[in-house]
Formats: structure tokens, C-alpha cells, sequence
């Protein structure tokens, strides 16, 4: 059979510089100088006393290019050796956080601590906040500005053009129709070029993403500002959502001082954290958090894990709340 779409992929040539992981790995030398070539294939041959020598190997250039490790902004100082136990274990924290879940090997304990720390910080009572452990920043945008277009089904999606590349994509899987708003030299949102796109659709509710630390320049937007602007331009507030990116600064800031305050004192929607840039995880986290009356139209009961279906995910890492 002819498929035409397959070969259209199959015949497109990467435009990326990028290096494939194949050709990649067969360049790869190991320790010992002898080619590396795709390991993994061949493992139902292999002896045991081999494996562990693949894992040395790969522990060892792990470490080595640790040393040299710069750009990327995460935390590479820790050391968990004290949960090795855990890793026993298969932990498993399905469903809502706050509701349990049949699946008893979980730490949903260890999660709401880590949420109730989080709340706190950021100045919601606990029977007014609902959260949970995400898988990284961008699970955390992504569930944070799904919160708003709930609330605001038509709503269009604000961002300055600095915004992390997740919430541009975000706006595509949920198909919100997405403003890009010009930012100023420092990497904030401008907020005349926001007043302008705002009047343009102002029959539409505005869902606007935040930015606590922009990726590549570490902007902060000036939320009063933002907020302001929204009155300004006759959006009151059961008119607008605002969730925050804070993956970079967001748990940073409060500990900062003079630094602007992010609160939900203040007229947020939501904010999200990563978990492995600056505390420092193994293993990709992070961490989101909104108002408990968002999440009426959010969830709904799930019968297999007795729990509530309010998160992205169903399965979730039990493991990821206790580095927390
Ligand atoms: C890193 C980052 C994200 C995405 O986080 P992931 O954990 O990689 O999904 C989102 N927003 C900002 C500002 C970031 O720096």
C-alpha cells in the first residue's frame, strides 16, 4: 500500500544541525577507548558482569562531564544517597493528591507536605489552595493555563515573546489562540505593547502567562503592572486569569530581599516551579499550585484508582515529593 503522508516524513531532510543519537553513539569512546556502539542492543546477550561494566562506564562519563557542565541552570550540588533505600520500591502516586488513592504503595503524604511548604511561600491558606507534583516546568504551565481556559473557555492567551517555548506549545495542544506580546530590553513584558493587544480583543477574557525568571535573560514581569494594565483596558478580574512561570525564580524569590513579591494575595490564577533547576532534584519535578475553586470543573471521579482525575498525568512519580 502507497501511504503518502509516511513518505513525506520519510523523504524530509532534518534542517536541525543537530547530531542523530545513533551516528552519535557510535562516536562515543568509553573510558577503555574502544567504540561504544549502541550498548543497549545487544543486552539479552549479555552477561551480568557486563552490565555492571556498562553502568561504571556511563557512571564515569556522567561524572566527567559534570565538571565541565555550565548553561543549563540546575542545581548539580546534592547528594540523596541517604533515599538509595526507596529505590526498592515502585512509588506510585496516581489521582489527587488529596484524595488517596487504592494504589497503597504512594507518598501522597510527603506530597502534600511538600504542597503545604509551597502554599505557605506563596501566601494560601491550605483549605483554599489545591496543587500537586508535577513532572517538570512544563506540566505545571501546561495544567496551569488548561485552570484558566477552563474558567475562561474563550479566552486568548497573552505571553511575551521571551516566554519559555512550552507555553507557546501549550497554546497549541489546547488550541487557545495565543498573543505574542513584544517585551522590553530587560526581557519584561512591555505592557504598552499588552494594553494594545488587549483593546484589539477586548470582547475576549485574557489568560496571561507571567514570567518569574525568563529563560535566557531571567526577567521578571512586573505582575502590578500587568494587573493595571488588565483594569485599565475594562478587564475586571473575573475577566482574566494569570498564571505564573516561575520554573527559573519562582522559589528563589520569596527568599530574596527587595526582590517583587509573587502572591496569591495578589490576583494569580496559579504558579508553577521546577523542581530540578534550583533545589536540585535527580530526576525532573516540579511543583503547581492554584486556587481550590478553580479545579470544581476540573476533576472528575475515577473508579480504578478511587481518586480523583484532576492531574495531566495519571501515573505520577512517588519518588519525586520525597526529594522534594
Ligand atoms: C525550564 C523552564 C521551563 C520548562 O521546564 P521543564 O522542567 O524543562 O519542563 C518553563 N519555563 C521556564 C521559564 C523555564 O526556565
Amino acid at each position: 500500500m502507497n501511504y503518502p503522508c509516511l513518505a513525506a516524513t520519510e523523504s524530509s531532510e532534518t534542517t536541525t544541525t543537530m547530531t542523530p543519537l545513533r551516528e552519535k553513539l557510535s562516536k562515543i569512546e568509553n573510558p577503555g577507548n574502544q567504540e561504544m556502539s549502541l550498548p543497549f542492543s545487544e543486552l539479552s546477550m549479555d552477561s551480568e558482569e557486563h552490565l555492571v561494566q556498562i553502568i561504571k562506564s556511563y557512571a564515569q562519563s556522567l561524572s566527567h562531564n559534570k565538571m565541565s557542565f555550565l548553561g543549563y541552570p540546575t542545581n548539580l550540588e546534592f547528594d540523596y544517597e541517604a533515599l538509595a533505600p526507596l529505590l526498592h520500591f515502585h512509588i506510585n502516586n496516581a489521582g489527587d493528591p488529596f484524595m488517596g488513592s487504592s494504589y497503597t504503595l504512594n507518598s501522597s503524604a510527603f506530597e502534600v507536605c511538600v504542597l503545604d511548604w509551597f502554599a505557605s511561600l506563596w501566601e494560601i491558606p491550605k483549605n483554599q489552595y489545591w496543587g500537586y507534583v508535577t513532572t517538570g516546568g512544563t506540566e505545571g504551565n501546561l495544567h496551569g493555563i488548561l485552570v484558566g481556559r477552563e474558567q475562561l473557555t474563550d479566552g486568548v492567551l497573552y505571553a511575551s515573546e521571551e516566554s519559555h517555548y512550552s507555553v507557546f506549545k501549550i497554546a497549541r495542544i489546547c488550541r487557545i489562540q495565543c498573543v505574542k506580546v513584544a517585551t522590553l530590553k530587560s526581557g519584561e513584558i512591555d505592557c504598552c505593547d499588552l494594553k494594545a493587544s488587549l483593546r484589539a480583543n477586548k470582547d475576549k477574557p485574557a489568560i496571561i502567562n507571567l514570567n518569574i525568571g525568563t529563560t535566557m535573560k531571567g526577567a521578571i514581569d512586573d505582575l502590578d503592572l500587568v494587573v493595571q494594565t488588565l483594569e485599565e483596558c475594562g478587564f475586571s478580574c473575573d475577566r482574566f486569569y494569570i498564571h505564573c512561570d516561575g520554573a527559573l525564580f519562582g522559589l528563589m524569590l520569596p527568599f530574596v530581599k527587595q526582590a517583587p513579591r509573587f502572591s496569591f494575595k495578589k490576583p494569580i490564577g496559579s504558579i508553577a516551579i521546577s523542581g530540578h533547576k534550583f533545589i536540585g532534584c535527580p530526576i525532573p519535578c516540579g511543583v503547581v499550585i492554584t486556587r481550590l475553586e478553580h479545579m470544581n470543573v476540573m476533576s472528575s471521579d475515577i473508579e480504578i484508582i478511587a481518586s480523583k482525575d484532576s492531574t495531566i498525568t495519571g501515573s505520577r512519580n512517588g519518588h519525586a515529593p520525597i526529594f522534594l
